[in-house]
């Protein structure tokens, strides 16, 4: 599945310490042959305890873990929505990407100029951004208003007479300045509608990242930018991962066990990027499914809400035109019962078919016939 998150900030947040964090945490080629495409996207495994478990209990010949993409977009600047600086390409590749990562400067550095030269102000660089990306909205909504509102009034047309209400609400909402996202009063039936059909960049999911400096990365209590950042981000019921891109950057050249110790020396247990992956997944509405054997102990991704038959054509297409069903048990009933064979004896795998909705942690086997 490719799906990918688009990292977007003002010039000088930290964003291509960042990507440049991402790139270096080396995938490793073998295992994921798709892994050099162009150099603004960055694969990322997602990193999954199950999956270890997982790998320990078969100790098959090959892991692999699920990745998705991470997609950098420079050239953000005010009045971008105007065409300002890389302004509508910027936006176009906004456009293309399934959620938002925003990375926010929350350091302080004599070095490191602000695009603006102002004090660092985290609450006003989201502000910006919102901005820029509300208004290219609202011209999009605006124009869609100007085709469908004569439609909808006189020809009665139903389509359009089911959009107007939804498009005015999109419009008093990024009139205000304010993402799509915030847009009250509407059902999440007209919500999806919209996501679906208005290709709206301030609609998309989106999530912080607080780039904090070194120092405060141990203490983010006293850090007021980061305080900042969460309590926006609390509002929009958004998450926010702290993070310091150069402690990332460093991490990311390390050998595994000296990122362990080197974590540890932090008092952590991920890495900041590890955290991101994490929930940018959970953001893009993913979740994993795994296949275990003695070759292979693999975990896959599949969208919320698909079926098996959709999820075994992840693995193969052939596996899901000659779907049979799927043996399927859970991951926590592996853990509770020790073995494969003590979960069958409690009668715990189960047989499903075509209507079965896959769940994340799902243990699967797909019987299929071409
Ligand atoms: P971008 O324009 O958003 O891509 O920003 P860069 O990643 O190029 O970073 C701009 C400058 O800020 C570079 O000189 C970085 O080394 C520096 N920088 C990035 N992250 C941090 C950080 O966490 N702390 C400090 N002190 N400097 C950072």
């Amino acid at each position: 599945m490719s799906l990918k998150a688009g990292i977007v900030g003002l010039p000088n947040v930290g964003k291509s310490t960042l990507f440049n964090a991402i790139t270096n945490s080396h995938v490793l080629a073998e295992n994921y042959p798709f892994a050099t495409i162009d150099p603004n996207t960055g694969v990322v495994i997602v990193p999954d305890e199950r999956l270890d478990y997982l790998t320990e209990m078969w100790q098959p010949k090959k892991k692999v873990n699920a990745t998705f993409e991470f997609y950098d977009i420079a050239g953000l600047v005010k009045g971008a929505s105007k065409g300002e600086g890389l302004g509508n390409q910027f936006l176009a590749a906004i456009r293309e990407c399934d959620a938002i990562v925003e990375v926010v400067r929350c350091f302080d550095s004599e070095q490191v100029l602000r695009y603006n030269e102002d004090p660092v102000d985290p609450a006003n660089d989201i502000a910006t951004i919102n901005l820029e990306l509300a208004m290219s909205d609202l011209s999009a909504v605006n124009n869609r208003i100007g085709k469908q509102e004569v439609k909808a009034r006189i020809a009665k047309d139903k389509v359009a007479m089911y959009e107007m209400p939804i498009l005015l609400s999109l419009k008093k909402t990024l009139e205000n300045g304010d993402p799509a996202r915030l847009a009250k009063g509407l059902t999440s039936e007209q919500i999806a509608y919209a996501k679906k059909n208005f290709f709206l960049l301030s609609l998309k999911p989106i999530l912080y990242v607080a780039n904090v400096a070194d120092s405060d990365y141990t203490d983010l209590e006293h850090c007021a930018y980061y305080q900042i950042v969460k309590g926006i981000a609390e509002k929009e019921h958004a998450e926010c991962i702290p993070v310091s891109c150069a402690i990332e950057y460093e991490i990311s050249q390390l050998p595994p066990d000296e990122k362990k110790e080197f974590l540890a020396s932090l008092g952590a247990k991920e890495s900041g990027l590890d955290k991101l992956v994490k929930a940018s997944y959970k953001l893009l509405n993913l979740s994993t499914f795994f296949t275990c054997g003695k070759d292979e102990c693999r975990a896959w991704t599949f969208k919320n809400g698909m079926l098996a038959p959709q999820c075994a054509g992840i693995i193969h297409s052939d596996f899901e035109r000659g779907f049979i069903k799927a043996e399927v048990y859970d991951f926590d009933s592996l853990k509770k019962y020790g073995s494969e064979e003590a979960v069958k004896e409690n009668g715990k795998l189960r047989s499903e078919g075509k209507e079965y909705v896959m769940k994340d942690g799902d243990i699967v086997f797909f019987r299929f016939n071409v």
